[in-house]
């Protein structure tokens, strides 16, 4: 081996999910969303001149920062901005997560966690949901630990823990950073948001990828006290000065002034997500009860690597994850209707023939 080689920093890189190009095919397996950004956006982009780009964008990220601080009822300063809240989450792991107790987090939850905690050398601990899936608040309260950070509502369970849990485990460890992880609340969940005030220690990291339609743009954002904001900023301002593009920081603008566009989406989402729940359990299918843009399915009869295999053959994109407790389960994003029918009608179709072979 050459010795460089030994020298290398090694890392599993987190799997993103397939993004297929065809244009027949059904895109169920990142939980994009499937209405286009704020009609503003488009224009915003289109606004964008040569010398906006000949010249750096503002290191602060303003006027983003101060718009998404206006929408929370915040002072800027006690917002940090990022190119997508994985950016923000990556930073944060970075600043508030040295050990050498070990970080917590759920065993069944986002995968980047254990991705940044390895890559940044950070010590973790995953701590098991119950058997309902859920989060228990007392595992996360009087442990020695050097952090904490969560999903809420958690993927890929879907499941929301009330605010009130959350606020248990905050109070319990002042002494420690805790990070939400809220990148599907708006689709339904109680967002911490409300405890910032109270808690110095409480971090809220969210995004515009889902519930505003922008993953393309890379924009998130983590909401807190103003010291846990300076701090982020300090680690920022020692990688990159200027994370975010001009274009970026318009477009992220324009999606916030169209709160009334937001809403209709986000409602639009929401039914069909209860549409689904229903059709999917007339399918024999069972999951947990999604506060979000997915549901994660397991079928009474036929295993969940097969589905996902036949429905990518049909060019319908689920997610699969191959991880123990969650291996006989498809995490399927909320589309449109008539993405969802034509899901359904595949799934109909398969099942009726698996269950069929096996008499
Ligand atoms: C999608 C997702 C993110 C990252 O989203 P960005 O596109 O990087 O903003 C972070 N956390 C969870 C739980 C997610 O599902």
């Amino acid at each position: 081996m050459s010795g460089w080689k030994e020298r290398v920093r090694k890392v599993t890189p987190y799997v993103p999910g397939e993004q297929p190009s065809g244009r027949d095919v059904i895109k169920l397996n990142t939980n994009e969303n499937p209405y286009p950004p704020a009609p503003g956006v488009a224009r915003a982009l289109r606004e964008i001149g040569g010398d906006d780009l000949r010249r750096y964008p503002a290191p602060d990220i303003a006027p983003l920062t101060g718009r998404i601080a206006e929408r929370y009822g915040l002072d800027a300063d006690r917002v940090f901005v990022g190119v997508g809240s994985d950016d923000v989450l990556s930073m944060c792991f970075l600043t508030f997560f040295r050990g050498p107790e070990p970080l917590l987090f759920p065993e069944i939850t986002y995968s980047f966690y254990s991705t940044w905690a390895e890559v940044y050398g950070i010590p973790y601990e995953r701590i098991p949901l119950n058997d309902r899936l859920e989060i228990d608040p007392a595992d996360y309260c009087g442990r020695s630990c050097s952090g904490i950070i969560f999903a809420n509502p958690n993927a890929p369970t879907g499941l929301s823990l009330g605010l009130s849990a959350v606020e248990k485990i905050a109070a319990s460890n002042p002494d420690r950073v805790v990070i939400v992880d809220e990148a599907y609340v708006d689709f339904g969940g109680d967002s911490a948001v409300c405890l910032l005030d109270k808690y110095e220690n409480l971090l809220v990291v969210q995004t515009f990828s889902k519930s505003r339609s922008l993953a393309g743009m890379r924009i998130g954002y983590a909401l807190g006290s103003r010291a846990l904001i300076r701090c982020l900023n300090d680690v920022k301002f020692s990688v990159n000065s200027y994370t975010m593009n001009r274009a970026a920081i318009g477009a992220g603008c324009a999606a916030l002034e169209d709160e009334a566009y937001f809403e209709e989406c986000l409602s639009k989402i929401v039914s069909t997500r209860e549409r689904a729940k229903e059709a999917l359990a007339s399918l024999g299918f069972s999951f947990p009860d999604s506060r979000t843009n997915f549901i994660l399915a397991s079928h009474r009869s036929v295993p969940a690597s097969k589905l996902y295999e036949r429905l990518k053959e049909e060019e319908i994109y689920v997610r699969y994850f191959n991880t123990p407790g969650i291996d006989n389960c498809l995490r399927i994003t909320v589309g449109t209707d008539a993405e969802m029918d034509a899901l359904f009608a595949a799934l109909r179709r398969m099942i009726t023939e698996e269950e069929a072979q096996k008499r």
